[in-house]
């Protein structure tokens, strides 16, 4: 039998992660070949290739090169470009990850396409419609064919928002961000640059928080406070790093110790060796779990409701006395891991497997 062929949309740091388990899954498969498609969307150096490299992802077939626009023209642009390459390669599947506006592009121009769309992070909601992510995810979800949920709650949020009734498929997948700690966490790396002996890890990079001078500046505040404590370590994120700039944003540096963007190896040293977590990333939030470690977030609300529950996070205000508050409150905390929490580390094969049965049952 020929072989399905399956177009990834990547485009966000986070994206090469949660795709580097799946790509090595279909390598390994004999009914799937893959196209891979970078937008662009993150390019620095040390947001995207060093991902490529560290996690033995292949060379994108495609780099469509946009990037730093607005939402609308982003999203516009890329929407246009993956159209034209989807009519050149005719995939059977179009793979789409996360909440970016990637993510979206992607769906959109291969369902319009009539082309079957899978999404791998299908699900999640933070019910809060002001984030971009939240828009994202919503509208990806509801032109996709083949919704590969994380975990338990993806799978309630689809149901109360009438799934069963649509024509899509819906599978419990495990997440692909427990499968990528698994493979690469005995393969750690220490950054180059000086690190103090003990730290607790910080990163800050969305919108919500980084969009306005009092939110970013109480947030800093707040982790001055707390590296009064135990100094915080902080790989800054490009847009971060210049919305400091223009805000005028310098913290005490032996405080607030920061650093450049990291690879996945060293991300994972980090992990390993940190007190403790505080951010506003999706990703952090588990794998601060995934490593045993206790996670303070920087919002109102999670996507990742069941490490809420489990007593692995806290969500918080940004604030010098709420964010050092909680921090003195977590940091002598342990919470018990609970097995098969994200799959276990199988997504990869149920993600693989729910491509190739989909197609028994038809394409
Ligand atoms: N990450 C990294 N280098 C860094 C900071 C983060 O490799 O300097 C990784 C980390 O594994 C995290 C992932 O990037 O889970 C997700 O990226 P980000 O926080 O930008 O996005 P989100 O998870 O919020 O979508």
């Amino acid at each position: 039998m020929a072989s399905l062929k399956v177009v990834t949309i990547l485009g966000a740091r986070p994206q090469f992660i949660k795709a580097s388990p799946v790509s090595r899954e279909i390598q390994g498969s004999s009914g799937l070949t893959e196209v891979l498609v970078h937008t662009g969307q993150h390019f620095h150096a040390n947001m995207s290739d060093i991902f490529f490299r560290q996690m033995g992802i292949p060379e994108p077939d495609y780099h469509l090169g946009v990037n730093s626009l607005s939402h609308g023209a982003m999203t516009g642009r890329m929407l246009e470009q993956v159209e034209g390459v989807l009519l050149r390669e005719k995939p059977h599947w179009v793979m789409v990850y996360g909440d970016t506006n990637s993510t979206l592009a992607g769906a959109l121009a291969a369902k319009k396409l009539h082309i079957k769309v899978a999404h791998v992070e299908a699900g999640l909601r933070s019910h809060n419609m002001n984030m971009p992510e939240e828009v994202n995810r919503i509208l990806t979800d509801r032109i996709s064919d083949l919704l590969l949920c994380p975990v338990p709650n993806a799978l309630k949020n689809l149901e109360a928002e009438g799934f069963s009734a649509f024509p899509s498929q819906v599978v419990l997948s495990g997440d692909v961000m427990q499968d990528a700690a698994n493979y690469y966490r005995n393969q750690s790396v220490k950054p180059q640059e000086s690190l103090p002996e003990r730290f607790v890890l910080a990163t800050v990079h969305r919108a919500e928080n980084t969009g306005s001078v009092e939110k970013l500046t109480a947030i800093f505040r707040g982790l001055e406070a707390i590296g009064s404590h135990c100094p915080v370590v902080l790989p800054l994120h490009p847009g971060t790093r210049k919305k400091m700039a223009q805000y005028g944003i310098a913290p005490h540096p032996d405080k607030v110790h920061i650093i450049s963007p990291v690879g996945y190896l060293e991300v994972l040293y980090l992990l390993e060796n940190a007190e403790m977590v505080i951010t506003d990333s999706g990703g952090m939030q588990k794998e601060a779990y995934f490593f045993n470690k206790q996670c303070i977030t920087l919002r109102g609300e999670t996507e990742w409701t069941e490490l809420v529950e489990h007593g692995f996070n806290r969500l918080c205000k940004p604030g010098e006395d709420d964010m050092l508050q909680v921090y003195l409150a977590v940091r002598d905390q342990q919470a018990d891991p609970v097995p098969g929490l994200y799959g276990g580390g199988k997504a990869a094969v149920r993600i693989v497997s729910a491509l190739l049965n989909y197609q028994k049952e038809g394409i």
